[in-house]
């Protein structure tokens, strides 16, 4: 439907647009366009509002303030109608009831020209505002005060009912009157078997109706005075309520300004200080990603060019010598070769760091044969070891097999073999691999007989460029990335790993891995 009205074009509209010169279509696009965004704004606003704490709790005290009230006006209203109506009936029933003993013992049905009872038809219709109507056993009507039906003849079903002996009362709503028939026998007749006529008496109760009126009047007067109060206590109370969750919102909108050490705290409720501490160390996460971040950048930065700086260092020195001799340029450029060799192991390990650190990062689960891949790595570091004057040695108690990515668990077990052998005694030593499994899990132990790892390092070992001995690290070619990316293998398979050393005597690392990758 709104979308039809935007259609059509209101005098008005063309008026303008004719003042204004004709508008081209575009024009037209485009008010339409600005109408659609105006509207969408407000939808929008409307939709804010609505799901505001302010409006929501208005509206719920609203709804409980009113609810109940309306009931109970309803209730109260109802009943005093139902009584009043009740009582009324009963009042004009006994009255009647003496005026239809009078009737019968007058014999008024044959002679209604009677000094008592025609003024006391009189009194009681002007009391009531009724009419009264008299009928002979035939149902022709002998009295009718309004003077309308005299003579005629009514057999109504209430008329009939009370000719066989049951009298009846029954209250039109409609149109605010009771009606009462009574039967009119001689009182000394007690078993109703003389009727001599019926007596029918319509009462008003028009002035109980103008009660109830006045009543609900005053009822909705009450609830519109309830319903501004709610209103006012709830925009005070909800003011009070949303003040704290407010004051979250600045302090937060505050920091992004200025971040720096800062913290929020609005105790004002216990839920505002979980908030608080929540936002609080998820800060400090931030933070410490943040610094973890830049000092990972840094350090790249710095290994990096550190390479690089030996490189130029090399060249110039090749540059401002003119009696550099081929031996020496030999020797110089042997050097730039095993300085770029090394840049790029930086850069690979770094790309292959980065590549598991993302979070989208899959492995490449298949079904391995744990101990062949075991004694490929062996085979593979073996003229390395040999080159250091190393021996390796390979326990394996059982068959294995596993779900693992094997490149990337290849890698981490290479990387901590090859320490083994790196950082080994220089006089020659071993390196023992044993490989076990029970139902859960298999089990690799690395131990070497080397230099091993001082107690207060052995936490930081895993660390990104983190290196022992710096300068011993660099002259056998590590980037100080090796364990990081063993740590970051094993973690994505769900493994463990430990470290346990003991300086001069040799380093352990123990990897547990589970058989069955899960999700
Ligand atoms: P790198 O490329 O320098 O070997 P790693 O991340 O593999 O880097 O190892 C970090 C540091 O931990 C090494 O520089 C070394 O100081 C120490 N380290 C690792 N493995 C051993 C080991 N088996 N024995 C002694 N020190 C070790």
């Amino acid at each position: 439907m709104a979308k039809k009205a935007e259609n059509i074009i209101l005098p008005s509209d063309e008026n303008e647009a004719d003042r204004k010169g004709k508008a081209s279509p575009e024009d037209a696009g485009e008010a339409g366009g600005k109408k659609s965004r105006k509207r969408k704004r407000r939808v929008k606003k409307a939709r804010r509002t609505r799901r505001s704490i302010r409006s929501r709790l208005m509206f719920l005290l609203v709804i409980m303030g009113i609810v109940p009230a309306a009931v109970v006006e309803m209730v109260t209203i109802h009943s005093y109608e139902s009584r009043a109506i009740e009582q009324r009936t009963v009042t004009v029933r006994s009255q009647c009831n003496a005026l239809a003993d009078q009737l019968a013992t007058r014999d008024y049905i044959n002679n209604q020209d009677d000094d008592v009872i025609n003024p006391e038809f009189d009194m009681l219709t002007s009391i009531y505002q009724g009419r009264i109507v008299v009928m002979n056993r035939d149902g022709k009507i002998i009295k009718d005060t309004y003077n309308l039906d005299t003579g005629k003849y009514s057999l109504s079903e209430e008329v009939q009912q009370c000719l066989r002996g049951s009298e009846t009362s029954h209250y039109d709503d409609e149109n605010q009157f009771i009606e009462i028939a009574m039967m009119i026998t001689n009182p000394s007749n007690t078993n109703n078997t003389d009727i001599q006529g019926v007596l029918l008496i319509s009462v008003s109760t028009s002035e109980i109706h103008a009660n109830t009126v006045a009543l609900e009047q005053q009822g909705l007067m009450m609830m519109a005075v309830v319903i501004i109060l709610i209103l006012i206590l709830g925009y005070i109370l909800s003011s009070v309520l949303v003040k704290p969750l407010l004051k979250i919102t600045s302090a937060i909108e505050g920091i992004e300004v200025g971040y720096e050490d800062e913290k929020i705290s609005v105790p004002d409720y216990r839920e505002t200080q979980l908030i608080s501490d929540a936002f609080n160390s998820l800060l400090k996460r931030q933070r410490s990603a943040d610094e973890t971040k830049e000092e990972f950048v840094s350090n790249v930065s710095h290994e990096l060019k550190t390479p690089l700086a030996s490189m130029k260092v090399l060249s110039d020195s090749l540059n401002q010598d003119p009696n550099a001799s081929l031996e020496m340029y030999k020797e110089f450029m042997q050097d730039i070769s095993s300085e770029i060799d090394r840049e790029n192991r930086i850069i690979t390990d770094l790309l292959t760091l980065v590549r598991m650190d993302k979070k989208a990062a899959r492995l490449n689960i298949t079904e391995t044969n744990i101990n062949q891949e075991m004694e490929g790595i062996i085979k593979r570091l073996t003229p390395i070891a040999d080159k250091a004057n190393v021996r390796l040695i390979f326990d394996s108690f059982r068959p294995i097999t596993a779900e693992v990515d094997e490149v990337k668990l290849t890698q981490a077990f290479t990387n901590i073999i090859e320490n083994g052998i790196k950082y080994n005694n220089p006089d020659g030593g071993w390196v023992r691999i044993s490989l076990n499994a029970d139902r859960k899990y298999f089990y690799t132990t690395i131990t070497d007989s080397g230099i091993g790892i001082p107690e207060d390092q052995i936490s930081h070992i895993f660390d990104r460029f983190y290196r022992v001995d710096k300068s011993h690290s660099r002259e056998i070619g590590g980037t100080g990335l090796g364990l990081a990316i063993t740590r970051q293998a094993i973690a994505m398979h769900r493994g463990a790993i430990r470290v346990s050393s003991e300086v001069g005597k040799g380093t352990t690392f123990s990897i547990r891995i589970p058989l069955i990758y899960v999700v």
